[in-house]
């Protein structure tokens, strides 16, 4: 049966975008549908906004830092719409430069929403297509939980459009979102309080980690609440919000920030009309080739809920791309050792397995550790510590996991994740030299281990 194209695209985020341009590049004819701005979550309400905010964030530090070197400065102020205004221009551009790609790759965009007809016919702004494959990569949006006045509430989405900052605000979760909006707010000005309904937040993450932000927010006066659970949300008549807390307390903000993790979107799609199915928690079902179980239908990135990250949908949407149309160049998807950072003030970055993920894993580990005042804050009143954590096989002297927190975390964990995925051992980290002063080079001059077992 003769098709339109060799591959429709449902969602111009980054692992469709991806998928649509490699395939192009392969010589495929793609046509690629999205209704809303080219980029999806990543380059419109997730990792390029927030960074920004992060950085806007950070210069509360650097004015105070500053005047321990000499400087002196009028008393900084902070003005929330030259922040938005200045960040949704360059989100802008950004759109426009995805919309360019896309043409110099002759991938057809379609600017509306698409529905599956079947397993090679999807239909979008009153088009039906005939496509040879279909790729669906539709992404997630924040959930919202069913709580009596959650309709005050914002979430992630609306953050990045606030037409005022928060004098106070309540940060609902634990996750990645939170504790960087948390930061963000935070660092801007505002007067946090962040709820958490487990024992301490980022859980899945080392735990040193986890403690050791925890103490370095509370140190700059972050308010964290954890076994926390917000019951009820009434909106006052001076429009600020009173929340209703799991221990009978009361708590005023004038915003509340849901953070509690986010939902694929599947609605709409028309997946019943095809054999391509959810996992039992509500993702599309897919196979190691991001296969469903509709031959002729793959899906990737958020929509799968495997690793919720764009290096990861990018790295799915050209798997698929070069199983269809260039199997000799297909490399298996390798979901081991992916590094990830948190963006909270100071940074988490990390990679590989927790201490509690090596001893789950029956490894006999040597555990390295370091907290130490970086050489930059010691000019300054900060008494902000940085922590660095090497997990290693006492066995193998494998290293299984890298962990920091502190200045520039993210940036770090990046060299280190080539060396665990090169499968270095504690004796290449020690035989590393470092570079001094730094605070990466204590990654490769830890020498005292204690044992957990
Ligand atoms: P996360 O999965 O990181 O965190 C979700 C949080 O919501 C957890 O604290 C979870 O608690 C809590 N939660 C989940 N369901 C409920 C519920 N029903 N009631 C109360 N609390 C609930 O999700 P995020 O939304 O923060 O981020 C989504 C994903 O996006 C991340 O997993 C990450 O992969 C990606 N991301 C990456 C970033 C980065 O790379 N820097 C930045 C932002 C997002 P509990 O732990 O107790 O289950």
């Amino acid at each position: 049966m003769s098709h339109d194209v060799d591959l429709f695209v449902i969602g111009g985020g980054s692992g469709g975008v991806r998928a649509a341009r490699v395939a192009a590049g392969f010589g495929a004819r793609v046509a690629l549908a999205e209704s809303r701005d080219l980029g999806g979550t990543c380059v419109n309400l997730g990792c390029v906004p927030k960074k920004m905010l992060v950085y806007g964030a950070s210069y509360a530090d650097d004015f105070e830092h500053a005047r321990h070197y000499g400087w002196s400065t009028a008393e900084p102020q902070f003005d929330w719409p030259s922040l938005l205004r200045n960040k949704n221009r360059e989100i802008a551009r950004l759109n426009q430069v995805y919309a360019r790609l896309l043409a110099d790759s002759a991938v057809r965009l379609i600017r509306q929403p698409a529905r599956l007809i079947d397993a090679h016919t999807v239909e979008a702004g009153g088009e039906r297509v005939r496509a040879a494959h279909i790729l669906i990569a539709t992404g997630g949006r924040p959930y919202v939980p069913d709580i009596p006045g959650s309709e005050y509430a914002i979430t992630s989405d609306q953050a990045f459009h606030l037409p005022q900052m928060p004098r106070r605000i309540v940060v609902a979760g634990g996750g990645y979102i939170a504790v960087e909006f948390a930061s963000i707010f935070h660092g801007l000005g505002a007067a946090v309080t962040q709820l958490y309904r487990g024992d301490l937040f980022l859980r899945g993450f080392d735990g040193g980690l986890r403690t050791h932000l925890r103490e370095q927010l509370s140190l700059r006066g972050l308010d964290l609440r954890f076994k926390s659970a917000i019951k009820q949300i009434v909106r006052l008549d001076d429009g600020s919000l009173e929340l209703s807390l799991s221990d009978h307390s009361k708590l005023q903000t004038d915003c509340l920030l849901f953070a509690k993790g986010r939902r694929p979107v599947v609605d709409d799609l028309g997946l019943a009309n095809t054999r391509a199915a959810l996992d039992t928690r509500g993702y599309i079902a897919v196979d190691e080739h991001c296969r469903t179980a509709e031959p002729s239908i793959f899906a990737v990135g958020d929509v799968i809920g495997r690793v919720q990250l764009t290096p990861v949908a990018l790295a799915e949407g050209t798997a698929v791309a070069r199983l269809l149309f260039r199997p000799d160049t297909v490399r298996p998807l390798d979901y081991s050792l992916i590094p990830t950072a948190v963006f909270s003030l100071p940074n988490i970055g990390t990679v590989g397995l927790s201490e509690e993920q090596a001893i789950e894993r029956h490894h006999r580990i040597r555990i390295y550790e370091s907290r130490f005042r970086p050489l930059k804050l010691t000019l300054t009143d900060s008494s902000e510590n940085t922590f660095l954590k090497l997990v290693v096989d006492a066995d193998s002297d494998r290293v299984l996991g890298a962990h920091m927190v502190g200045p520039d975390a993210g940036e770090i964990i990046q060299g280190l994740a080539v060396a665990l995925k090169a499968g270095a051992t504690k004796q290449v980290f020690d035989d590393t030299i470092g570079v001094h002063p730094t605070t990466a080079e204590e990654f490769v001059t830890m020498r005292t281990a204690r044992v957990a077992v």
